[in-house]
């Protein structure tokens, strides 16, 4: 790579395009001098820090609003989070409907489920506000509906989980809620993620997740002192490292399409969100709240989505395993896409990932 020409600010100035080492069909332009941004800034999302809304669908007492409950954590007393039919889903129960095939035209029928988790009695709290008991348990009870799911039907090849934060990012209600959607077919970009694994699997005999992993980890680094020999600093995260923890990892993609886009991957090779481990869900509390929690501090309440890729359930996806590794995708929504990206498919990125990931690095996180 050449040197960076700076800017008069000092601030380097990049402008390169950056190849999705995972799906290589994917690029993206990281262009960061100012002249150069061809976007404009989305506004965080209002704060409703409110713990209770009278007329709130998902607040506690208005349990009637809403369908009857899938499943209720506890199931008895006061719950603290609950899953709900959604009331507009996407996709609906069995239909009569054939699948439609003509010429090129092709529809598979819309079966499948849409559930609303309410992550949380408090109305207004936010992701980083709730206690890491709490995340454990919103984590294991994603786990939990999904593997159900999967079960109850084996039609159903992907469960989605995601979750939608502010009305930008898509979340109509303002109350913190999740939503799970199980489908027949396989979301494209996971296809596109299942595949380009494979291939890679077949000729390294690697999983290139793991692989990422390393890489990010072999820029560790002790300096020492050319005179003294004495320890002078010692570097123990590479540059798109965040945080890890025991368990997990947090990083800045190389080529991230979101400026303050966060991934957080298993240290251990796992292909299926149903392969962690209670034990795994608690450590990944921690650096998910931890995570939340850094970009909270540098973009103050921004709008953002989150949602979970694990490998496909299905006969043609198990010979996968090995070459798949599930993760966590964090996208805050700092930009609306412009014409330019929407036409070239070609995201522009404004941030250097190395520089957001420094940043998201150094905040000083209270506990
Ligand atoms: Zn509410
Ligand atoms: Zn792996
Ligand atoms: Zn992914």
């Amino acid at each position: 790579m050449s040197a960076r020409p700076v800017n008069v600010s000092g601030v380097k100035i990049v402008r390169e395009i950056r190849i999705n080492p995972i799906v290589p069909s994917e690029s993206v332009l990281v262009a960061t001098a100012r002249g150069m941004r061809p976007k404009k800034e989305e506004a965080p999302a209002p704060h409703d820090a409110r713990p209770h809304v009278d007329t709130c669908p998902f607040c506690r007492g208005n349990e009637a609003m809403t369908p009857a409950p899938i499943a209720q954590v506890p199931a008895e007393g006061d719950w603290q989070l609950r899953i709900v039919e959604n009331l507009y889903p996407v996709l609906g129960d069995d239909r009569e409907n054939p699948n439609f095939v003509f010429g090129l035209q092709q529809t598979i029928d819309g079966y499948g489920r849409h559930e609303v988790i309410i992550d949380h009695a408090s109305h207004g709290i936010r992701v980083h506000e709730m206690t890491e008991e709490h995340l454990a348990l919103l984590l294991s009870t994603y786990r939990g509906r999904m593997e159900q799911l999967y079960h109850a039907d084996d039609r159903l090849q992907y469960v989605l989980v995601f979750k939608n934060f502010g009305p930008a990012a898509g979340a109509s209600i303002s109350h913190t809620h999740s939503q799970m959607i199980a489908m027949p077919v396989v979301p494209r970009n996971v296809q596109a993620e299942v595949r380009h694994s494979t291939a890679f699997y077949r000729t390294a005999h690697q999983c290139i997740f793991c692989s990422l992993i390393d890489e990010a980890l072999t820029f560790e680094a002790t300096l020492y002192d050319r005179e003294s020999g004495a320890l002078r600093r010692k570097i123990n995260v590479g540059q798109f490292v965040i945080e890890r923890s025991s368990r997990f990892i947090a990083i800045k993609p190389f080529a991230s399409r979101y400026e303050w886009e966060v991934h957080i991957l298993p240290l251990a090779h796992q292909a299926d969100f149903l392969d962690a481990t209670p034990e795994d869900l608690v450590d990944l509390a921690g650096l998910f709240k931890r995570t939340m929690a850094r970009l909270n501090a540098v973009l103050g309440g921004v709008q953002y989505n989150y949602f979970i890729h694990s490998l496909p359930h299905g006969a043609e996806y198990a010979a996968s395993a090995p070459a798949f590794h599930w993760h966590i995708e964090i996208c805050p929504r700092t930009s609306i896409p412009t014409g330019f990206e929407l036409g070239s498919g070609l995201f522009v990125n404004t941030i250097c990932p190395e520089d957001a990931a420094e940043q998201l690095r150094n905040v000083v996180l209270t506990r």
